[in-house]
């Protein structure tokens, strides 16, 4: 990137709560209905009804609030934001606008140097969601489905305090753990529950005041949040370097072309002639409802993360990987309880041979054929010396696609490793005799060979050969 530039980032993440029903309607939420089936008369926007909010939605804004540090606000107000859209009946969505249910918070993540960066949260608000225009399939016309309406979001705000793409997508990996741990959000990206709007702009590296931002639209997926931030800052630097201006407006990233266009001039907060809605009271809420709430507080991400350091012995990154999911987490724990083995030996497997089988068949944690208790059988064979680490993936492999148990699978394939040293003694006499050359090259000083030898014999033995012993014969039998 240009080092006479530096580039300003604040991130707008909309999670849809995870409730069952409506923020002000008793209507479902459930995703993938057919096209409106799930909007009742508040949805629509009728006239002469009323909404009546979702006790939920302040349990679960509550939540967040308490999870990243921030003040939960003893009264807060939904407004009007008016505007004219399709997909919007009303005209307006309910939002919050000047007292917003969560202020001042603050998380922290790992910046390129390795160090640790606070980003503030400037606000969290409740809102409605809009209902979604529809094209595909239908000739020269569009259609309007209204079940998302009314959908409960909490909109996220950060502080202009990230500098980078990379910066960007930490920020928003670790709103998306927190919502999940909560168990506020599902935070699915393809449903569109999990979203964000990227405000980016450049200045002169060492200038106070911001530069002018571009907003990026509706941004679903990790990959495009960091691919659409990079593209964009590159097109504001040149724009400004060829000698003109950045403008204020809302700009759209294309994935298929790769850029970023813009859909309109940016609308101020005026244009929408917020005003307080008058058909919902005030969010009253008292220092025993929020503290009853954070009882309820799970065990969050960084605090499980410094667990699994200090009391597993793992290694930070390690930790790290282990905890972004919950049920991750929760699997590794259940392993660790149940087996004899080390704990770093279970992380290693769980993020790798694990881990990659998950990612290979497209699977979630929840979803692994390997139970945390079935891992476990299979790591106390390695730990007791029945199996070599390395025959361990293959039993995996087969315990996998559902051949049984470890111990079945040891017992049916013959893959107990060879302890018996007499046994391994006369395998390594037998590569030692086939090998005159080797051996001769190995004591004349060429110690690198005994790799080579190592190797025959594995493969004499199937790789069932215990490598250690292996190592001590062969170095005895060599000298
Ligand atoms: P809105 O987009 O509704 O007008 P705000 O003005 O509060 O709302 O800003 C929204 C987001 O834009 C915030 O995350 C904020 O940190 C970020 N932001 C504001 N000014 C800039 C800027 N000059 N460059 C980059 N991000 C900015
Ligand atoms: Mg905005």
């Amino acid at each position: 990137m240009n080092g006479a530039w530096e580039v300003v980032i604040g991130l707008e993440i909309h999670a849809q709560l995870a409730t069952s029903s409506k923020i002000f309607s008793g209507a479902s939420t459930a995703y993938g209905a057919e096209p409106n089936t799930q909007a009742c008369l508040v949805d629509l926007g009728y006239p002469g009804v009323l909404p009546v909010l979702n006790k939920d939605v302040v349990r679960m804004a509550t939540m967040f609030g308490l999870a990243v540090n921030a003040t939960v606000a003893p009264r807060s107000v939904f407004a009007r934001k008016n505007y004219f859209y399709p997909d919007l009946p009303k005209g307006y969505q309910i939002s919050q606008f000047e007292l917003p249910i969560v202020e001042f918070g603050e998380l922290f993540i790992t910046d390129a140097d390795g160090n640790e960066k606070r980003i503030g949260i400037t606000r969290a608000h409740l809102e409605e969601d809009a209902g979604k225009s529809v094209h595909e399939g239908l000739d020269k016309s569009s259609g309007i489905d209204l079940n998302r309406a009314g959908t409960p979001l909490l909109e996220i705000v950060s502080e202009p305090d990230l500098r980078s793409a990379k910066e960007a997508v930490a920020y928003m990996r670790k709103i998306h753990t927190i919502v999940r741990y909560l168990g506020i959000s599902d935070g699915n990206m393809q449903e569109g529950s999990f979203r964000c709007d990227a405000n980016v702009s450049v200045r002169p590296r060492g200038q106070e005041e911001l530069g002018t931002r571009a907003e990026l639209k509706n941004l679903n997926s990790f990959r495009f949040v960091e691919r659409a931030i990079n593209i964009e800052v590159e097109r504001q630097i040149e724009v400004i370097e060829d000698g003109g201006e950045v403008v204020q407006e809302t700009r759209l990233y294309d994935s298929v072309k790769d850029e970023t266009r813009s859909m309109r001039s940016k609308e101020e907060a005026n244009d929408y002639r917020y005003f307080p809605d008058p058909d919902l009271l005030p969010v009253e809420i008292d220092a025993a409802y929020i503290e009853a709430v954070r009882e309820t507080l799970p065990e969050l991400p960084a605090a499980k993360q410094q667990r699994f350091v200090a009391d597993y012995g793992l290694r930070e990154d390690d930790a790290a990987i282990l905890t972004a999911s919950r049920a991750l987490a929760d699997f590794f724990e259940d392993v660790v309880a149940a087996t004899q083995g080390k704990a770093q030996g279970t992380a290693n497997f769980v993020i790798g041979d694990l881990a990659g089988a998950l990612n290979r068949d497209g699977l979630d944690i929840e979803q692994s054929p390997v139970s945390a208790a079935a891992l476990a059988g299979l790591l106390d064979r390695i730990k007791d010396n029945t199996i070599s680490g390395k025959i361990a993936k293959e039993v995996f492999e087969a315990m996998w696609v559902g051949e049984g148990t470890a111990d079945d699978i040891i017992e049916a394939k013959g893959l107990k490793q060879i302890t018996d040293s007499s046994a391994i003694e006369a395998i390594v006499d037998k590569v030692i005799a086939a090998n005159p050359g080797q051996v001769a090259e190995y004591k004349a000083g060429k110690d690198k060979l005994i790799g080579f030898f190592v190797g025959q014999v594995m493969k004499e033995t199937g790789g069932k050969a215990n490598p250690g012993q292996v190592n001590q014969v062969l170095k005895q039998k060599l000298s």
